[in-house]
């Protein structure tokens, strides 16, 4: 997200804040949240997937195209803790994109929602000057239960799950052109086909020890800033901690570039970043591998001040918002 798109979304912020009967989080979080009844609230999140800027499809098969334009946005309700229920989608089509393409698309579209559940119920086609995808999807969940942005709290450890910086990895090599290696074959997996973590937030959300959860879709400098920001907190990573997976430094010796780098500002991991109270977060993990056989690292700690800090070489930099911006 470059500064111009955080300005102009704190714009609309502004012109969005009156308060409204039964909206109990409107912008500013992964999704906004609707009172349903006494104990359930709905959630609903939006996103758009533009050819030439979100994806390629020179590298990008239609079908795990499908797939991913749904993953993306089921990663936005798991990061509420929630569970999807429904969607609908907006294609515009153009010349680049055959009948027989958009069938492949939505065939992998649906498939990811059944996988999760999730029921199409409606959307529009139009005609564009390129192939445009926009996706609303609805979940729900306990109220008492979602997990705000907002509600980290001084102190907290830090942590995320899986591996950091293999989708942007995946992005570099097929960006590069040549013949992936079979060695890289879950970068490119990362890339192209997105698992979100839905069953790991649901079972985050009723812990009742996680704080405040996120996806991460710009990339850790950019996305735990905004739980700093949000929260009124400052953040500090230990660079030893970042997850990094032996294919991901593998690729980055092979393309010359720090794999570290992928791991704080390359986006679209579509991993969970969650705060607990201290000494909660190892118990959690625990259970999560046991339960779910997902991987979960200890970042850091939520400290008073502002702003997101690395800690490497006894050195302390300030790294917030140096997030991945959607170009290809
Ligand atoms: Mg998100």
């Amino acid at each position: 997200m470059s500064s111009s798109e955080l300005a102009f979304i704190k714009g609309v912020a502004s012109l969005a804040a009156a308060p409204v009967p039964g909206l109990v989080m409107g912008i500013g979080d992964d999704c906004a949240v609707l009172r349903k009844n006494e104990e359930q609230v709905l959630l609903v999140t939006t996103d758009t997937l533009v050819s030439g800027v979100h994806f390629d499809l020179k590298w990008h098969p239609l079908h795990l195209l499908g797939r991913k334009a749904a993953a993306v946005n089921l990663s936005d309700i798991a990061a509420m803790g929630g569970r999807p229920t429904f969607a609908l989608l907006s294609a515009a089509l153009s010349s680049d994109l055959s009948e027989q393409g958009l069938q492949e698309f939505m065939n992998g579209f649906v498939e990811m929602l059944q996988e999760h559940g999730v029921a199409l119920i409606g959307g529009d086609t139009v005609t564009a000057p390129c192939p445009t995808f926009t996706i609303t999807l609805l979940g729900e969940m306990a109220g008492a239960e979602v997990c705000y942005r907002a509600a980290a709290r001084q102190g907290d450890e830090v942590w995320v799950s899986g591996f950091l910086g293999e989708a942007a990895a995946g992005l570099a090599l097929c960006q590069k052109g040549a013949a992936v290696p079979a060695e890289f074959a879950g970068l490119l997996q990362a890339h192209l086909n997105p698992q979100p973590r839905l069953a790991l937030g649901r079972f985050l959300a009723a812990s009742g020890h996680v704080h405040a959860m996120m996806d991460l879709s710009d990339g850790l400098a950019t996305d735990l800033a905004h739980i700093c920001t949000a929260s009124g907190l400052a953040a500090e990573v230990d660079g030893r901690n970042l997850p990094l997976s032996a294919a991901t430094q593998r690729a980055g010796e092979s393309l010359s570039h720090d794999a570290r780098q992928w791991a704080l500002s390359g986006g679209e991991d579509y991993e969970l970043l969650y705060t607990v109270a201290p000494g909660r977060g190892e118990a959690l993990a625990r259970q999560v591998r046991e339960e779910l056989h997902l991987q979960l690292s200890c970042l850091g700690r939520m400290t008073g001040g502002q702003g997101l800090f690395l800690r490497e070489d006894g050195k302390k930099r300030l790294i917030s918002y140096q997030g991945y911006e959607h170009h290809l």
